[in-house]
């Protein structure tokens, strides 16, 4: 195997100097490892810009919560240094929880508004475990392009931002998505589906489509909105919704302003399956 593995915080960083110093660019790759295409493509990514893939494989402590899903997510680090090594990868950093948070730590990076929205404020603390792992990940390698998936929208702008604000010295560069042939986002969590909720999974790809086939018609939108089907308030950060909830929409077509809505969980699909392929 050509891929170099490093365990240490000391042994990555003099590899990546090395890099530098043979005039090369280190292409920074982070990921939680059991690893897919998509993060694949990242490796392929940071190799077809000339850079010389480094990826990272680390389970952040500090990014999961507490009823999260941190001591069973997989960890298949043979399988993944194979896979990793198959695609070019030159470098592999695979830290302990001790290299990368030294006991009696105590320093968090915090981005503001960018975290109050979205995932953040079901995922508490999420953001600035993501935002401070990725901070020392740069510290570590060095000046380098750093490839990030779209899949995780909002941390690539919360990481945009963040190397933006403090000045590092790292090119961020976003990945599109890479999904399955039924439209399914690959992702490392989707082994814990069973068979019908695999089968089911494909849905928000078939109805983000929808969204993207209905706005290339030509639309300008007024508003999307997902509120109580009673009281028409806005879905609080808090609720995740399992019950009932009024999806409306206010589009213009020219000159001509139509609205339109469903109450998810209680209204049928108002056209059938096979008109929306
Ligand atoms: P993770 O191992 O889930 O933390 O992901 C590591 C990196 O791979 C992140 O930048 C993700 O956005 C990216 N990634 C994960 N899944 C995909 C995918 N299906 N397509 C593109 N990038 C992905």
């Amino acid at each position: 195997m050509s891929l170099r593995v490093c365990r240490t915080v000391a042994e990555f960083r003099a590899a990546c100097d090395q890099v530098r110093h043979a005039g090369a660019r280190v292409g920074l790759v982070p990921t939680m490892g059991a690893l897919h295409s998509g993060h694949m493509a990242l490796v392929d990514a940071a190799r077809a810009r000339g850079a010389r893939a480094a990826i990272t494989i680390f389970v952040n402590p500090t990014q999961f919560g507490p009823n999260e899903d941190f001591a069973r997510y997989p960890r298949p680090i043979e399988r993944d240094l194979e896979l990793a090594n198959a695609h070019g990868a030159e470098l592999a950093f695979v830290p302990s929880v001790e290299e990368m948070y030294p006991p009696g730590e105590q320093t968090r990076v915090s981005v503001a508004k960018l975290v109050d929205v979205l995932c953040g404020p079901k995922r508490p603390n999420h953001f600035d475990g993501v935002a401070t792992v990725v901070t020392k990940l740069f510290n570590v390698s060095g000046p380098c392009v750093a490839i990030f998936g779209r899949k995780d929208y909002q941390q690539l702008q919360v990481i945009r931002r963040m190397v933006r604000d403090l000045l590092l010295p790292v090119e961020v560069v976003g990945h599109p998505i890479v999904r399955e042939a039924d439209g399914l986002a690959l992702s490392s969590r989707n082994m814990y589906l069973d068979a019908a909720e695999r089968a089911a999974a494909p849905q928000i790809a078939r109805a983000l489509s929808a969204a993207v086939r209905g706005f290339a018609a030509g639309f300008r939108v007024d508003y999307v909105e997902l509120v109580g089907e009673s009281e028409l308030e806005p879905i609080a950060d808090e609720v995740t919704l399992a019950g009932s909830a009024l999806l409306a929409v206010a589009a213009f077509l020219g000159r001509t302003r139509l609205i339109d809505n469903v109450v998810l969980g209680q209204d049928p699909a108002p056209v059938p399956e096979e008109e929306h392929g």
